[in-house]
């Protein structure tokens, strides 16, 4: 668990940097990501500071974006595609200091979005934690919530798969990253066990 100092300080941090809404979403994934690192063992302290700071970006600017880019070497090929696909990396980059610089914060918050073809524990517990926390209403998330209690994979496989077809039935742009992760989790062999318990996906 992150000391309550901590997490107070980042939580005031997180809050100047964003809308009550979105505020109130971030502290609905924290609970989730602690709920679900619990369940499945994966380090509560490295989820917490990952669930706290991952859209912690999502409403800056473009010019704060440019800079973080610029700043860190991302790939300035992530402004093309704005903020919803920048928040994560730029706002990864952007904190290193409130999480210490742990690679799986860094990883998980940067990968929040669009997934990855290969994710650690922290990674996945925020990936799902962040599409299932209590306060989604989209069409799908009981589906998803029921296959997070029985694997973190099968939710991150529905996940992109949902959200591969959302994007396409918009007629948005889909980052190729996006389409890479899906490829993958589509081909991935998940746990039989699981994947035979659910009726359907
Ligand atoms: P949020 O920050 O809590 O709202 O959630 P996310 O970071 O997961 O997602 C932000 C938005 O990006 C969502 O509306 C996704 O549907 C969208 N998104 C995910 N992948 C892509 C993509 O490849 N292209 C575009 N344009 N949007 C995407
Ligand atoms: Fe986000
Ligand atoms: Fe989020």
């Amino acid at each position: 668990m992150l000391s309550t100092e901590k997490r107070e300080a980042i939580i005031a941090y997180v809050a100047s940097q964003m809308s009550q809404k979105r505020f109130e979403h971030t502290l609905r994934v924290e609970q989730m990501a602690v709920y679900l690192a619990e369940k499945y063992a994966v380090d509560v302290t490295l989820c917490q500071y990952a669930a706290l700071l991952h859209d912690v970006a999502k409403e800056w600017t473009m010019a704060q974006y440019e800079q973080v880019v610029g700043m860190f070497k991302l790939n300035p090929e992530l402004m093309q595609f704005g903020s919803e696909i920048c928040h994560g990396p730029v706002g990864a980059m952007a904190t290193l200091e409130w999480y210490d610089h742990h690679e799986s914060v860094k990883q998980a918050i940067m990968q929040h979005t669009i997934g990855a073809v290969e994710m650690d524990a922290v990674a996945k517990v925020l990936f799902v934690a962040d599409y299932i926390e209590v306060g989604r209403t989209f069409d799908g998330v009981e589906q998803a919530r029921l296959l997070a209690e029985k694997s973190l994979d099968l939710a991150i496989r529905y996940k992109l798969k949902q959200t591969i077809t959302f994007l396409a039935k918009k007629g948005t742009v889909i980052y190729p990253e996006t389409v890479h992760a899906y490829n993958s989790w589509v081909n991935k062999k998940l746990g039989e066990d699981d994947w035979k318990k659910v009726k359907k996906y």
